[in-house]
Formats: structure tokens, C-alpha cells, sequence
């Protein structure tokens, strides 16, 4: 099989060090191997860090700014040079942008948050994350591919090489009034919740059928020292939350130690978000929703009838 020609673009010099530790593990015939970095306060110093990280050249790409829209103008330049069969990046949220938009730029397919990525027969054949990590797609392409690496790809602290690259610094105009418009501002919102981080959440969905009998929720994690979650109608539907409450795929992912879902079906967008909690109690009036196939403990019936219950033994045992 023919040496591939890979292009390996970074943001920063530190996602550099993560990156090329991923592209070790990458099972591809490599050729010609050209790493690109860049950023408004990548330095010749910084460099010598990766210097020896394995690549024949080190691209410092210099742009007047640092929005993806103007790194994937510059990269997409670059690309037309190389004629690359693979970008790979990390995938971080700022280098899965770029990934996206030169996808687009240069026709290549994106294929994000890889887990493994070999070469068989002539195709390369791809394992990615899918559905916020639930279940692994396995594609196979004989296409030139942009790719992002999941973080756990890049986990490993990384060897050089001893061999010196050549660094090439380069200055690409990019004026990026000319392709966006600013049509919204926003204000930065202040963060007053931290699901992420929390030990214990009581969280709550459509079962509650009224604004006003959130105080029950209220109840509940406030004897059991929990933060308050949801559901995503509560915040998109009802607006009885922020967003920084809802749990899930489109909200938060928790790792508490206790979760209580009341009133939640644990649709598969919810269940994703709370796959990593150590305790999930529900509670819920239908026996086969969907939460009781992930709860430690199931509790069948009214929410109406059972939180103040819990509440009440909870005051009592504690008394
Ligand atoms: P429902 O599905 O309506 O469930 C309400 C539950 O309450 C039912 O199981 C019912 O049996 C029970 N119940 C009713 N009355 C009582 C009572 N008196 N006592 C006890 N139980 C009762 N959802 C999220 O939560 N987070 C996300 O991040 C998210 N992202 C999404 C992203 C996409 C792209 C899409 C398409 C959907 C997403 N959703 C997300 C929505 C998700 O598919 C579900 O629609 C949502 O989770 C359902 O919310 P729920 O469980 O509160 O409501």
C-alpha cells in the first residue's frame, strides 16, 4: 500500500505533545508527515518542545486572529499545497470546529471523536463515538479524510523522536469580515449551578405536572443536600429552568454518586448524561419506562404521593 501524506493540525503546543501521542497509535501506512500549528501566541520557543516529536516539517502558521473560521481558510490553503490523504486533530471542541468547516472547504469527509483508525485492503476503517459515547459506529472510506481523536486516544505522554524537524514559519492572510457577520451579541451568563461536579443531584422531568410543585424537588434535595437537574423539556418546553440544569446529550454530563430521576422516562438522550452516576434511583408511575432499565433502585407509583414520603422518612431517619 502506497505511504500516505498526513497533515496534523493543533492549536496549541500542548494538543501538539496529545496529538502526535494519538497519531502514534493510528494504523496507517504514513509517507509524508507535516504538523501544523498555530495560534497568536505560538512562539519559536514553544516549538522547540515538539521539535522532535516525529514529524519531517512543523508549520507556525500565523493568522491575525484565532476564530476556526480563519485557521480552517489558513489550513485549507495549506492543504492544497500537501495534498494530504488524512488531517487528523484532537477533538476538542475548537479543533472539531475547525475539522468541520475544512471538511466543507476542501470536500473531504469528517469523521469525528475517532477511536481507532487503521488501513485494511486499501480503505481505512474507522471506529467512532456515537450518541455521546453509548454505542461505537465502525466505518470503512477509500476517501481522503479530515479526523478528530478522542481525548483517550491521546492520553499517553509522548516519546520523541531525537530526530530534529524542519520549521517553517508562515503568514496567511485571512480576512474574515469578508465571510462572517457579528449578528448577535452575548452577554456572558453567570454560572450559579455545577452539575458536573456534584455529588448528588435530584433531578426531574414531565412527571411533574406544575410549576409550582418544583417545592417538592426543592424538598427532596434539599434533605438529601443534592443540586436540582432536569429534563430537557422543563428547560426548552416549559422553561422552568436554565440550561445549565438539563441533563443529558444537549445538557450536562454528571458523575454524581446519587441520582434520583423523578418523573423522567430516561429516554436514551437522558441516559447518556447520567451513565456515569454511581447510585440512579427513579421513581415513576409507569413500571416499563425506560429509567427503571438503568436504576439501581426503581420505585413504581405517584411522584406526588412518594417524594413527600421520602422527604419525611429521610427528616426522620436523620432526626
Ligand atoms: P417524558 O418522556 O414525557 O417522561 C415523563 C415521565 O414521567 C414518564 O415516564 C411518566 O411515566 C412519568 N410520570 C408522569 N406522571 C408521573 C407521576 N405523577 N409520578 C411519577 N412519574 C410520572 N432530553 C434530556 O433530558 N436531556 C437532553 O440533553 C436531551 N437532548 C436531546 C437531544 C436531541 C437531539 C433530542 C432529539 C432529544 C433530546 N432530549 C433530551 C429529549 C428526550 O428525547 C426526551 O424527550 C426527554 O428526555 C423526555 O423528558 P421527560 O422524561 O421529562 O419527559
Amino acid at each position: 500500500m502506497s505511504a500516505k501524506t498526513i497533515l496534523l493540525y493543533s492549536s496549541t503546543v500542548e494538543n501538539a505533545t496529545a496529538l502526535m501521542s494519538g497519531f502514534r497509535k493510528i494504523d496507517i501506512h504514513a509517507g509524508h508527515i507535516v504538523l501544523v500549528v498555530s495560534g497568536t501566541g505560538v512562539d519559536s520557543q514553544q516549538i522547540k518542545e515538539i521539535e522532535q516529536c516525529g514529524t519531517e516539517k512543523i508549520m507556525i502558521v500565523h493568522t491575525g486572529d484565532d476564530f476556526a473560521e480563519t485557521i480552517s481558510t489558513a489550513l485549507e490553503t495549506t492543504v492544497h499545497e500537501i495534498k494530504p490523504d488524512y488531517v487528523i486533530m484532537m477533538n476538542d471542541p475548537f479543533e472539531t470546529e475547525v475539522a468541520a468547516r475544512l471538511s466543507v472547504k476542501i470536500d473531504y469527509p469528517c469523521f469525528t471523536n475517532c477511536l481507532q483508525i487503521s488501513e485494511k485492503d486499501g480503505e481505512v476503517q474507522l471506529d467512532k463515538m456515537l450518541y455521546g459515547g453509548v454505542v461505537v459506529g465502525h466505518y470503512v472510506s477509500s476517501k481522503s479524510l479530515v479526523c478528530t481523536l478522542n481525548e483517550n486516544m491521546c492520553s499517553d505522554p509522548l516519546e520523541m523522536s531525537g530526530k530534529v524537524a524542519e520549521i517553517i514559519d508562515v503568514t496567511v492572510d485571512t480576512d474574515r469580515t469578508k465571510t462572517s457577520k457579528t449578528i448577535v451579541k452575548r452577554e456572558p451568563v453567570e454560572k450559579t449551578v455545577d452539575l458536573k461536579n456534584a455529588q448528588k443531584i435530584v433531578s426531574f422531568g414531565r412527571g411533574v405536572s406544575k410549576e409550582e410543585d418544583i417545592r417538592l424537588i426543592e424538598q427532596l434535595a434539599e434533605v438529601l443536600d443534592a443540586q436540582i437537574g432536569c429534563s430537557r423539556p422543563i428547560v426548552e418546553d416549559y422553561k422552568w429552568m436554565k440550561v445549565e440544569r438539563q441533563v443529558g446529550l444537549t445538557g450536562t454530563t454528571v458523575n454524581p454518586k446519587l441520582y434520583v430521576a423523578v418523573g423522567i422516562s430516561g429516554q436514551i438522550q437522558h441516559a447518556i448524561g447520567i451513565k456515569d452516576a454511581q447510585t440512579i434511583v427513579a421513581i415513576n408511575n409507569n413500571p416499563n419506562a425506560p429509567i427503571f432499565d438503568i436504576a439501581d433502585y426503581g420505585i413504581v407509583g405517584d411522584l406526588y404521593e412518594i417524594v413527600p414520603k421520602l422527604v419525611d422518612s429521610i427528616k426522620n431517619h436523620r432526626a
